[in-house]
């Protein structure tokens, strides 16, 4: 047994296999076999295996995404077929007596090459999908379980670190637990840890070899732990544990359907955070009064194209009819700084965090931002749709944010496309905003405190510096009284302040935030009952006296 210590993204026990993710291409290596027919086997049997996955794949995706999007998994089924590709890799393993990993590799590259030099655009398209297909049988022959080979049972995911845009794609079904090398607490990817209500850890100084892969493990979220190979003691402790948390688990379901209202009367509204539709079902699960933040960039990071309108539409109104008349409040796209798309185009930026990001994208690429804007507008029509905006720094911004509103609205009256009124609000998460949240209160209907950005804008610590972990101090008197005024200057306006930065599901502030007369709260789903109890436990006049 091997026990590894990290910091703790979301506590819980998960027990399972553990599956190294592995980046990108596998590393191969140029081995001289003896046998070369053993070699010839082993490919064999790693290509029946790839067909086997493909076909899989093939029938989720069919009933996922529709038969056009499934084809493509069909067509790599008979590309591993073709009779070239498989003389090549055969010859090259009994010619020159080596291992059938380098053979593949060696295949792939010949033909992708051969293939991207045709005049064809179809064929030079064909360059891709072979690497694809060599990839999945590397992976199989490596017997290590990436990304590209797909997880045939749920695992504990150990990866060095994982980048928005490759959570988005993992299988959620398929994760029990993540397990990162690096990473920091406020990373996306822990962000989604918490969404996924999984025990997570990062900064795990955890090797990502054959000692861990395809090993049991357990994380215990509780201690930062991860066990790789447990004994049975260990084992029979940890398996008795996550009975005790499931236990806890139901006694809060017990508060399902309760009103968030404390002993002394004050009403707070608790929403969830999601970035994905599949995230609804947890949402409905654990209670939410609605949706107070949805990450709309995860739709563009899952994609290789921009979302069309139509697509985005579809998206936002499964949500509002799924939600039946419950505020969902949809964040316009906050790519940049760490959420990277290709598609983008964007520079390299010396500061991406203080650079290119969010409403700035929206404001400088106009019809990227009524795209999405017509969108939800048309999908606001089929329930209670807020819109919200990143990243604010004045009014002038908000100010240019209701032209381009009004021009996405006159647009769409003159199509005769049907569309509702959303509210509209803002996050408050720069410094700037907080100063200016008195005028900003005039102008828009809500606040949303973004306090993961407004920690590290405020305090000058990047977010996503594993480094910087202990000098982020979410609980920093700066921070704190930020909220507070906030709050206040939203109320002489007549508005509601809410918090969704990841601070809000901290407990041990819930009385502090009643105090303060925060509105709102908008966190991980299965944080939603834990909070109501102390809602529901607190009086806050004596709590107030009483600090
Ligand atoms: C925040 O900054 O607190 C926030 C909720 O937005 P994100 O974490 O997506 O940047
Ligand atoms: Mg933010």
């Amino acid at each position: 047994m091997h026990i590894y210590e990290g910091k703790s993204v979301f506590n819980g026990i998960a027990i399972g296999k553990i599956s190294v993710y592995k980046k990108g291409e596998q590393q191969v290596k140029r081995r001289k076999v003896d046998d070369a027919e053993r070699e010839i086997t082993r490919y064999e049997d790693a290509k029946a295996e790839a067909i086997r996955q493909l076909q899989n794949l093939y029938d989720k995706a069919l009933r996922e995404v529709g038969e056009a999007n499934a084809a493509i998994f069909e067509v790599h089924q008979m590309m591993l077929e073709d009779d070239d590709y498989n003389s090549s890799i055969e010859n090259i393993i009994r010619t020159q007596e080596i291992n059938a990993e380098y053979a593949v590799a060696a295949t792939a590259d010949n033909f992708a090459q051969m293939f991207a030099s045709m005049d064809d655009d179809y064929m030079k398209e064909r360059a891709a999908d072979v690497k694809d297909i060599s990839e999945r049988i590397l992976a199989i022959l490596n017997g290590g379980s990436s990304e590209n080979a797909g997880m045939k049972e749920p695992s504990i995911i150990v990866a060095d670190d994982l980048a928005p845009s490759e959570t988005v794609q993992l299988d959620k079904d398929m994760v029990l637990s993540f397990v990162t090398v690096h990473g920091s607490l406020n990373s996306h990817t822990a962000i989604l840890a918490r969404t996924m209500a999984i025990p997570a850890l990062v900064g795990t100084p955890i090797p990502l070899d054959e000692s861990a892969d395809g090993k049991i493990g357990i994380v215990d979220g509780a201690s930062g732990r991860i066990y790789v190979d447990p004994d049975e003691e260990t084992l029979a402790q940890m398996k008795e544990k996550k009975e005790e948390d499931l236990k806890r688990k139901e006694l809060l379901l017990t508060l399902k359907g309760k009103e968030n209202v404390t002993l002394d009367g004050k009403k707070v509204m608790l929403y969830a955070n999601i970035g994905n539709i599949k995230d609804l079902a947890t949402v409905l699960q654990n209670d939410a009064g609605g949706i107070g933040l949805f990450r709309s960039e995860f739709i563009y990071l899952e994609k290789d194209h921009y979302p069309t309108e139509e697509e985005q539409f579809q998206i936002y109104k499964q949500v509002a009819e799924t939600m039946a008349g419950k505020r969902v409040i949809i964040r316009t796209l906050d790519i940049g700084a760490d959420k990277q798309c290709d598609y983008f185009e964007m520079e390299h930026e010396e500061n991406p965090a203080l650079g290119y990001r969010a409403i700035r994208i929206c404001l400088t690429r106009p019809e990227v931002f009524k795209t999405q804007l017509r969108a939800l507008f048309r999908a606001s029509a089929y329930g209670k749709i807020a819109i919200m905006y990143p990243m604010i720094t004045s009014v002038k911004e908000v100010k240019r944010i209701q032209e381009i509103v009004a021009l996405v609205r006159a647009e769409l009256t003159e199509q005769g496309i049907e569309f509702g009124e959303p509210e509209q609000g803002i996050m408050i998460e720069t410094p700037a905003a907080v100063v200016m949240s008195d005028e900003l209160a005039k102008e828009v209907d809500f606040f949303s405190i973004g306090t993961n950005d407004l920690t590290q804008y405020t305090l000058a610590i990047d977010r996503q510096n594993t480094k910087l972990d202990e000098f982020y101090d979410s609980h920093h008197p700066a921070i704190l009284r930020m909220i507070s005024t906030v709050v206040e200057n939203a109320h002489k306006a007549g508005i509601w302040a809410g918090i969704c930065g990841e601070l809000g599901a901290d407990q041990t502030l819930t009385q502090e935030f009643l105090a303060m007369g925060v509105d709102e709260l908008s966190v991980s789903p299965g944080s939603i009952l834990p909070i109501r109890k102390i809602v529901l436990e607190t009086n806050v006049e004596e709590y107030k006296a009483g600090r």
